[in-house]
């Protein structure tokens, strides 16, 4: 066993930060209160070989590992917190279940423009009546003809405003057993977006219908039966929240430090106070147990898909370390940490966002209990 990072491993990392101090550095403030994707970034990225890094080649990819997309984020977050967005779109989204399970006309029609920086994917799981409990959802495929019709809604979904493509969950029988996926095109008749508004991260998002949408048998992803294999692929996703929330509570703790070794109170460094230092080698201490959670997760999945057990255990603890880092720092830095001149308090309110994201804080802890007591535990009343 080693901790270290491979010579190609932080090779690969030190050529991301060169590139995010290059061309992400400038504007990263103002990237981070600007509500719309930034396509600049991802067209930026895509010519750097940074979308698509765990895709095959065949595919467009890159051929890399979990580790080294996990690695691009940490670079690019720490440069520009809000541009790790479009490593997470670009490499753990929907966009990885695509390449995973996508038919070859689904690979070769639509990831091309996501693996360029000129589209975005969506995954709607999420319904009105169906959050965490994620197989009530209701969004139904009916058989017509050589296809199916698709009537429902979805709400929350990260990229909804402005997605081309939409990885849509949805019912084509009873059960968990009836949910499967279909890959739906914004431009379809009886598609259209509802209601817009703003997560508190300043993420737009808007309600999704669907009414009465024919969705032809080639852009059924995962048929009837899929659901499993689809969560399989969504641990990935999960994969990339957790980096994201590591990386911005790092963002902030190194804010913070930089801080705390410059600002003077009482004619000292705030550094000198032992209840300051204190508060960072707590900060510290969560950072590098979150980080090994989190690699481990990824170095085991190699090229593959995570394990649900890792997953869990991972984005918990970098969720967690996320959001209690961002907020000490905050704290250490006073006004100046609260005030939207600086990007801790953004960091703050994304990660508190990834806490309840791609499976809360609470569903995890459920998860995990089951690989402890190696048994499921039925949240529904009565069963
Ligand atoms: C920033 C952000 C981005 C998102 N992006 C997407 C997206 O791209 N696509 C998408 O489909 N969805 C997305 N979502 C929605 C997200 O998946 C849901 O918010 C999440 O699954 C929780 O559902 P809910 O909000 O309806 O809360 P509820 O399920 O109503 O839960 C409310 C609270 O109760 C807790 N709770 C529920 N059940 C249990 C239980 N059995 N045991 C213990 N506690 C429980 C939850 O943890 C939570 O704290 C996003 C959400 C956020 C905040």
């Amino acid at each position: 066993m080693d901790f270290r990072l491979a010579p190609e491993q932080q090779q690969f990392r030190d050529s991301v930060l060169k590139f995010s101090q290059k061309e992400l550095s400038a504007g990263a403030l103002a990237r981070a209160h600007d509500p719309k994707y930034p396509w600049d970034v991802a067209k930026k990225m895509a010519k750097q070989g940074l979308l698509g890094i765990t895709i095959a080649e065949a595919d467009g990819g890159q051929g890399g590992t979990l580790m080294d997309a996990v690695l691009a984020i940490e670079a690019v977050a720490a440069v520009c917190p809000r541009s790790a967005d479009v490593i997470q779109a670009g490499n753990f989204g929907p966009i990885r279940v695509l390449a995973e399970y996508g038919s070859a006309f689904q690979k070769q029609t639509f990831l091309k423009p996501l693996l360029n920086g000129e589209a975005v994917i969506s995954v709607g799981m999420t319904e009105p009546e169906a959050g965490s409990a994620v197989t009530d959802l209701a969004t139904k495929a009916t058989r017509d003809g050589k296809g199916w019709r698709v009537n429902g809604s979805k709400i929350f979904t990260t990229h909804s405003a402005y997605a081309d493509l939409i990885l849509a969950y949805v019912r084509f029988g009873p059960g968990v057993g009836g949910i499967g996926s279909v890959l739906l095109q914004k431009d379809s008749p009886g598609f259209r977006l509802g209601k817009k508004s703003k997560f508190m991260s300043g993420e737009e998002w808007a309600e999704l219908h669907f009414d009465n949408v024919f969705v032809p048998d080639e852009m059924v992803l995962l048929g009837e039966g899929g659901f499993k294999k689809q969560i399989a692929g969504f641990n990935v996703e999960r994969i990339g929240n957790a980096a994201r929330s590591l990386a911005l509570g790092r963002y902030a703790f190194e804010q913070a430090r930089a801080w705390a070794l410059e600002r003077k109170q009482f004619g000292r460094a705030l550094a000198e106070f032992q209840g300051l230092q204190w508060k960072f080698a707590d900060m510290k201490l969560k950072l590098e147990a979150a980080q090994l959670l989190l690699y481990k997760a990824a170095a085991n999945a190699d090229r593959g898909l995570p394990t649900p057990e890792d997953t869990a255990l991972a984005k918990l603890a970098c969720n967690q370390a996320g959001f209690e880092v961002a907020s000490d720092a905050l704290q250490v830095m006073g006004a100046t940490g609260y005030s939207q001149d600086v990007l801790v308090e953004y960091c703050l309110r994304r990660c508190r966002g990834w806490m309840i994201a791609g499976g809360s804080v609470e569903i995890l802890k459920n998860r995990i209990a089951e690989s402890i007591f190696e048994r499921t535990f039925p949240q529904r009343g009565g069963s």
